[in-house]
């Protein structure tokens, strides 16, 4: 079959490599589409506990092809998608139920081969069925699972307002996921204009065009944020889902008292956020981190299939395994890039 391959990070190769066999107790599945994300940028450049050989790509949605010795529940034709994510058991935290804090978490795509192929072999325990679910829907699940497990760290009040930084794939699903969930008004807030465009197409309730924040300016974008709350004191939830610590330091500014803040962008390791303890302890502020996730996969699909969580306009790019070198390019440097799907 033919993949997307890296020998060592920075050199993708589209080629040639062995058909995939399903081992016991595997499915082994012929992908329709894969998304591109940010974690794909971290493997690109080695981070990320990238492993190689690898195939990456971790957002799949295909057709079950054939079964595995021992393999029940699925149907050859029918329609899946992919938790990538997969845990020990063995560890300290799989042992107390904790699933998404394993320490030895495996990932499909990450640490073992993906979906940038034209076929897959996966666990059926990490096989889910997407029957009926368009297929630009059904490549959102993954990022919709992780933007159930933000909800579910969140657990927001009904009736409370939040602001996402960041208009991107994710911060758009969690946006729709939190509406979903309880919170009365929510903003989303992005430089980019298509972008936020698409999101007031999603139904999110008001979107605010903000600057790249740098020193200079944060003050000034704080308080326009804070006149454009609900209340006009600043929101409930602020999430971070941009990766950057200059965004994430206008949260607590805009926070309620009592308010959370929660941290969703995954930024780079040695990035600080500069945090008041005095206003954490006396304005009983929170600051949560949310990531990726292991069990949210049905209530994603959920959401999906009844339309709480829409996808409409998110895909804008599409590119074939011989133009991955483009689809880096453009997740890094074109600005009109929202999601990008990889197409055998
Ligand atoms: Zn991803
Ligand atoms: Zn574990």
């Amino acid at each position: 079959m033919r993949a997307v391959i890296y020998d060592q990070a920075l050199e993708p190769q589209a080629r040639e490599v062995a058909d995939p066999r399903p081992g016991d107790g595997e499915v082994l599945i012929t992908v329709a589409q894969a998304g591109f994300c940010g974690t794909d940028l971290h493997l690109h450049h080695g981070g990320f506990g990238a492993r190689f050989p690898l195939i990456p790509g971790h957002e799949g949605v295909g057709v079950v092809t054939a079964l595995g010795r021992g393999t029940t529940g699925f149907d050859v034709g029918q329609q899946v998608v992919v938790n990538p994510n997969a845990y020990c058991g063995l560890c300290a935290y799989c042992r107390a139920g904790d699933l998404v804090r394993c320490e030895n978490l495996l990932a499909v795509g990450v640490n073992r081969d993906g979906m940038f192929a034209e076929q897959v072999a996966v666990p059926a325990d990490q096989v889910f069925d997407a029957e009926g679910l368009d297929l630009d829907t059904a490549v959102l699940v993954e990022p919709a699972s992780c933007a159930m497990h933000g909800l579910e760290r969140l657990r927001p009040r009904p009736g409370s307002s939040a602001l996402v930084f960041g208009a991107g794939p994710t911060g758009s699903l969690l946006a729709q996921m939190m509406a979903a969930g309880g919170v009365a008004h929510v903003t989303v807030a992005d430089p980019a204009a298509a972008k936020l465009e698409t999101v007031r197409g999603l139904g999110i309730d008001q979107t605010v065009p903000i600057e790249l924040i740098t020193d200079d300016n944060a003050e000034s974008v704080v308080e326009g944020l804070r006149a454009a709350s609900p209340t006009g004191t600043g929101y409930d939830v602020v999430v971070e889902a941009t990766g950057s610590a200059t965004v994430g330091n206008l949260g607590v500014p805009l926070l309620r008292n009592g308010g959370t803040l929660l941290v969703y962008g995954v930024a780079r390791e040695d990035a600080r956020l500069a945090v008041s303890p005095y206003e954490l302890f006396r304005r009983e502020l929170t600051v949560l981190g949310s990531f990726a996730e292991m069990t949210s996969f049905e209530a994603a699909i959920a959401m999906l299939r009844s339309g709480r969580v829409r996808t409409t306009g998110l895909i804008t790019h599409r590119f074939g395994f011989e133009q991955y070198a483009d689809a880096i390019e453009a997740a890094q440097h074109d600005r009109s890039a929202h999601k990008i799907v990889i197409t055998p």
